[in-house]
């Protein structure tokens, strides 16, 4: 067996375990195979073993392995920082995009958004930590920001996104995700279909599986180290 198909194996074992913990099913909960600066052949060895849905980084890189593997039925989820000028690419290219962080970016992936395709499934992404160097709005701005949105016709607002500060401190990682939960639950009282929680890596999968994550996303475990672009 090849070293992706035994970690796939072992993702989902930890998957499951992580889910009973938390009294949840594991099949609510979508494995997301992080695959930037992977080649293509890694990607279609995680396909072959079951593996539908990769996220992608960078959009050139992404654009490149989308047309060599068109023939496969893969769900592309974009996971990177997005410049205005790359919204058309990601619109017409992407099923979710997980980090969009204001307003105009939204417009723009809805204005472009080809209506042929199914409206386009966002999450928003939150500074959850408040780092000053990092993107995603800030917690008090989601009110605003998910009410414009939720209101644009070729997007589907679905949930948050979030990738807290790096820490191996349990509780610390615990109290950033716990805070990811319950802005949803603020949303969905006004949104009830927020049905999404983009949270948790390879090393902080198990608690964000436990704090309510409904999207992982797992490069290096699956994958391997990745090497310095
Ligand atoms: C790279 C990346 C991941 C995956 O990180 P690993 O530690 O390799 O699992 C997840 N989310 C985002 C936004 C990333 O850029």
């Amino acid at each position: 067996m090849s070293r992706i198909a035994e970690n796939l194996i072992k993702v989902h074992q930890q998957l499951e375990i992580n889910a009973q913990n938390a009294q949840r099913t594991a099949n609510e909960i979508t494995l997301l195979a992080v695959s930037k600066t992977r080649p293509p052949e890694d990607l279609i060895e995680a396909y072959q073993n079951g593996q539908r849905d990769f996220g992608e980084n960078y959009l050139q890189e992404s654009l490149d392995k989308i047309v060599e593997l068109k023939d496969l039925d893969i769900c592309w989820h974009f996971i990177g920082p997005i410049q205005s000028n790359k919204t058309k690419a990601i619109a017409e290219n992407f099923t979710w995009v997980h980090t969009v962080e204001r307003l105009k970016i939204a417009q723009r992936l809805s204005a472009q958004r080809p209506t042929t395709l199914p409206p386009l499934n966002i999450c928003l992404q939150v500074n959850i930590s408040e780092e000053e160097s990092k993107s995603g709005c800030l917690p008090e701005e989601l009110p605003a920001l998910a009410a414009d949105i939720n209101g644009l016709p070729n997007l589907c607002l679905r949930g948050l996104m979030a990738i807290p500060k790096a820490t191996n401190d349990i509780n610390e990682q615990k109290a950033a995700f716990a805070k990811m939960k319950a802005l949803q639950l603020e949303l969905q009282a006004i949104y009830p279909h927020l049905d999404t929680l983009s949270m948790g890596m390879s090393g902080d999968m198990d608690t964000a599986i436990a704090e309510g994550a409904t999207i992982v996303r797992i490069g290096t475990a699956i994958f391997g180290q990745r090497q310095k672009k």
